[in-house]
């Protein structure tokens, strides 16, 4: 069984909502019969992140995620990251010393390093653009990225490969690139969503990640999936870098019926926004466990 959790379902700057980060858990048997998942993945971990996951942590079928009150960090064995906005990286710096210093003692003073990836270009970014200025260096000298993650760099697209992981070696994640922010082509901005697809019933959820609408990249995908988590933006604006909601009722209705919207703004229990609930399959709720692929 493979499940997903947002950890908020809110955009970068939702203050009602934690930001748009999910947890996904893969169990061999489930939630019913095992405390704690064979595996665990995050996609995503922004600035909210840790707030997100201490609170989690004390909802029920989620104690595993708690050690004596905190989050226990070597409860999350891999992270995968999308794109470098703060609202998806900004807690990996938390992620990685409380891995590594805090919970030393769990791996014999060695420290425990999560699997990180994301594709090449994102983590060559990531390091230098974002985590060296407070991870470069600890007290016994400098430090690099493979310090404190097991890194498994991606090559999307790219038969040379790998360009995908699987959890269990059932559940494969394929990352694709979104149309998000644009330097001066589409798609010039390195930013992935997944798609997810369980081998043994050979369904597949998508997971947009941040992007703008765009059906002639994604609907593929779209039809093929039994489950799609979109981005939304419900503000109209000129040129936008999100989905805006007007977009996305464009959508076929077949389509819109089997798509849940995240990454929304706090505006999202208006009255302006009520038809979502009959014209998708409504807004995704935070902290709810979704059943992505049951067991067969
Ligand atoms: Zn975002
Ligand atoms: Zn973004």
């Amino acid at each position: 069984m493979l499940t997903l959790t947002f950890l908020g379902v809110g955009s970068a700057f939702a203050k009602r909502n934690f930001q748009s980060n999910a947890l996904v858990e893969a169990w061999s048997e489930g939630p019913h019969r095992q405390a704690a998942p064979d595996d665990t993945l995050l996609i995503d971990f922004g600035s909210t992140g840790p707030l997100a996951l201490h609170q989690l942590r004390s909802r029920p079928g989620f104690e595993y995620l708690d050690s004596e009150g905190r989050i226990s960090y070597p409860a999350i064995r891999r992270v995968f990251i999308t794109h470098l906005h703060s609202d998806h990286v900004g807690g990996l710096e938390e992620l990685a010393i409380m891995s590594r210093y805090f919970f030393a003692e769990a791996a014999n003073g060695q420290g425990r390093r999560p699997q990180l990836i994301a594709a090449e270009e994102v983590i060559e970014r990531l390091w230098e653009n974002c985590l060296k200025g407070g991870l470069g260096a600890h007290h016994a000298g400098l430090a690099q990225l493979t310090d404190y993650f097991d890194v498994l760099p991606l090559h999307p697209e790219d038969p040379g490969g790998p360009d995908r992981f699987t959890m269990l070696g059932r559940y494969e994640f394929v990352p694709f690139p979104t149309h998000h922010i644009q330097v001066q082509h589409p798609y010039d901005w390195p930013s992935y969503g997944l798609t997810i697809h369980d081998r043994a019933a050979d369904e597949s959820v998508l997971y947009s990640a941040d992007t703008r609408f765009d059906y002639e990249g994604l609907g593929g995908m779209m039809q093929e999936a039994k489950l799609i988590f979109h981005e939304v933006q419900l503000e109209e604006q000129p040129d936008p870098v999100h989905a805006l909601l007007s977009e996305l009722r464009t959508l076929p209705p077949d389509i819109r019926r089997k798509t849940l919207l995240y990454h929304y703004s706090d505006a999202w229990d208006s009255a302006l926004y009520s038809f979502v609930a009959a014209e998708f399959a409504g807004f995704a709720q935070p902290q709810h466990r979704y059943t992505l692929f049951a067991d067969a």
